[in-house]
């Protein structure tokens, strides 16, 4: 049986070198020619026969033949940045005004160094893994995006594995591990409510209708779905994030806005916090004798990792890093991560590796200008997947 802790140990300058590449040409979005030209490179000096990309079509979808053509392992990275500016002084750091400030350098770098381990074992690949490079996950539209596009389909998928590098939860160390049974991340939606009403004199309220009135009060009233309605067992967050309107203070405006958003853990309180902020608005506002007009845009669902999948994940982290060294996240993240779509569809399992640095003064928190990771255990995340699609019965 070949060495996949060892093969992957070796690689570790490789991914390195890869992660810096990336690093320094970080893109947004959709909007990320650069970095696929790199990756679609670098699987071809690998051999990788089969890759998907172009004509229209999003994120890179790289085919690896295993012996059991019927069943098929997605493996799944993201790969875009964000638009600010880097204050890492690394002689690496990027200087476009982008920034890879999220570890999605270092995954994009990780799946590549997997391809590299499942090519050169290949003899030994039990299903086939569908290598799956994501763009656009920071706005949630890169994995819907592929879904439509046919990421599913050509082949069909069974199982689907992917990670978050970083420092996103706490009390972890370098050259550890953390895996998460059910909900490991939340639902992330947003809304803008507009209210109607009409304008006029501040000294004569009677002659208008007000809406900074009844955004008020629906401020006020959206955080009793949560205290009032939601089980204390359950999480839920409702945040109103802006509220916009009028001009003058002895001006009544004739609309007012209000923006926000809506986190939580499982589709059921999902469906009710989405239910009740409509009920709340509209009748709010017909109470108040204005109109309401409500934008609800959904983001990713919660991130939900299957129990027998997660099981046998948890099984490999322990035989790469040590059964020590693996350890449950005891909570999950309010965060969203748009992975949550690909486990919608078929089970799957996403992990946690932790890069943080011994010398605290170094850790910053993700989408922070002088977020950095420790590359020492960047080998952990392909061994880890590798020896995952080798032991698929
Ligand atoms: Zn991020
Ligand atoms: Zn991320």
């Amino acid at each position: 049986m070949h060495d996949v802790r060892q093969k992957a140990q070796a690689l570790q300058e490789q991914l390195v070198q890869w992660r810096r590449a990336l690093h320094a040409t970080p893109e947004l979005g959709f909007d990320t020619p650069v970095t696929e030209r790199f990756l679609v490179e670098e699987l071809k000096k690998m051999g990788v026969e089969d890759i998907r990309h172009g004509n229209g079509k999003r994120g890179i979808v790289a085919l690896i033949k295993g012996k059991n053509p019927e069943k098929v392992l997605g493996i799944r990275a993201d790969y875009d940045a964000l638009n600010m500016t880097e204050d890492t002084g690394l002689p690496f750091a990027a200087t476009n005004g982008n920034m890879h400030a999220c570890g999605h350098d270092a995954h994009a770098a990780m799946l590549l160094g997997t391809a590299k381990i499942l090519m050169d074992c290949r003899d030994e690949l039990p299903w086939t893994v569908k290598l799956i490079f994501q763009p656009s996950e920071e706005n949630g539209k890169g994995a819907p995006a592929m879904i439509e596009d046919g990421v599913f389909e050509n082949p069909a998928m069974d199982v689907v594995v992917g990670l978050h590098i970083g420092n996103l939860w706490k009390g972890f160390k370098p050259g550890e591990a953390g895996y998460r049974f059910g909900a490991l991340m939340a639902a992330a939606d947003w809304f803008k409510i507009v209210f109607e009403g009409k304008g006029g004199h501040g000294a004569t309220p009677h002659l208008t209708v007000d809406p900074l009135a009844m955004a008020c009060q629906v401020v006020g009233l959206l955080q009793q779905i949560v205290s009032r309605e939601t089980s204390p067992l359950d999480s839920a967050v409702v945040t109103v994030g802006t509220i916009q309107g009028g001009t003058m203070p002895n001006i009544i405006a004739p609309s007012c806005t209000i923006g926000g958003t809506v986190r939580c853990l499982s589709p059921e309180v999902r469906k009710h916090l989405e239910t009740r902020i409509r009920e709340i608005c509209t009748d709010t506002a017909r109470a108040l004798r204005g109109s309401v007009a409500i934008e609800y845009t959904y983001g990713p669902p919660p991130l939900i990792n299957d129990k027998g999948i997660t099981e046998e994940l948890k099984a490999v982290m322990e035989e790469i890093v040590g059964a020590e060294n693996v350890r449950e996240v005891e909570e999950p993240t309010m965060g969203g991560e748009d992975m949550a779509f690909f486990q919608e569809k078929v089970p799957g399992s996403f992990f946690f590796l932790p890069a943080n640095f011994e010398d605290a003064g170094r850790n910053f928190p993700h989408h922070h200008p002088k977020f950095d990771l420790n590359e020492d255990v960047f080998w952990i995340g392909p061994a880890v997947m590798a020896r995952f699609a080798l032991s698929r019965g």
